[in-house]
């Protein structure tokens, strides 16, 4: 099967002749033909022994890059792996309704912190309340800003295990094999967090609106959004994950080591 690299190093230079590309687009693709190739820096590896010689040359480390990124991956793995607890885990995202995309694209990182905050503060407050499960959890949370189309999709991806530390500390409290919160619930906390803190920094005027949305710039206008967002259910999917906690990594792994353009999503997308 054809690779990335390979397809850009054919036809890179007449796609970028004929379609034209930003700086940053250039760079990456510049990039990725050239890594672990003549054109980057090399190192020679010679045997003590019998003076062979092996040249590897350098990779490019752009975080685009399939080849970079599978190495990473793996370190990255191995690094995880090690904190994994002994039980079951759930994979839970969280998922910013579409109404909220253009705020999101032009403020990635306000509205990206507030993801992290409101999905967050929504796993550990409602796993601490007995009413649920009475207690502290941990875990690793991930973020996504674009979908299995390559369309802009902001949402977070966490791992948590089915569990915590009891609040005194002296026991851990297993949840349910297959359920941990109702999505229902998580949902409903979530958008109410997401769009409290939404109007906290609306109000202190640290919002950028331009193009299609600088009608929101007045504050009415803004108001109906809000009101409108809290009157629609936020979507939060939960799943257990009823495989080995490594497995539970690896999958994760795809997620934060995975490059937006791979030769899979062009296969689906029929682009090749
Ligand atoms: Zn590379
Ligand atoms: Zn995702």
């Amino acid at each position: 099967m054809a690779d990335i690299q390979s397809i850009f190093k054919e036809y890179g230079t007449l796609y970028r002749e004929k379609y034209g590309v930003t700086n940053n687009q250039a760079k990456v693709m510049k990039a990725i033909e050239s890594c672990r190739t003549s054109a980057l820096n090399a190192h020679v590896h010679t045997c003590n022994e019998c003076g062979h010689e092996v040249i590897s040359y350098n990779s490019c480390r752009n975080r685009h890059c399939p080849q970079c990124q599978d190495f990473k991956r793996e370190q990255w793995l191995n690094k995880q792996e090690q904190s994994l607890l002994l039980t079951h885990y759930f994979h839970v995202v969280f998922t910013l309704p579409q109404e909220l995309r253009s705020i999101t694209l032009f403020n990635q990182e306000k509205i990206y912190n507030l993801l992290f905050k409101a999905a967050c503060e929504t796993l550990l407050e409602l796993s601490s309340d007995p009413k649920h499960l009475g207690a502290n959890i941990g875990f690793s949370a991930i973020l996504h800003t674009w979908g299995q189309n390559l369309m802009f999709h902001p949402h977070i991806h966490c791992i948590l295990p089915g569990g915590g530390l009891a609040m005194n500390n002296t026991r851990f409290i297993h949840t349910k094999k297959k359920f941990f919160i109702h999505v229902k619930v998580l949902g409903s906390v979530f958008g109410g967090k997401f769009l409290f803190y939404l109007n906290r920094i609306y109000a202190n005027n640290e919002l950028n609106f331009f193009g299609d949305i600088d009608y929101l710039q007045y504050p009415r206008n803004f108001q109906e959004l809000i009101d409108f967002l809290y009157s629609i259910p936020w979507n939060v999917n939960s799943k257990p994950n009823l495989k080995k906690p490594s497995h539970v990594m690896k999958y994760l792994g795809n997620y934060t080591h995975r490059v937006a353009i791979s030769i899979i999503v062009l296969l689906r997308l029929k682009m090749i």
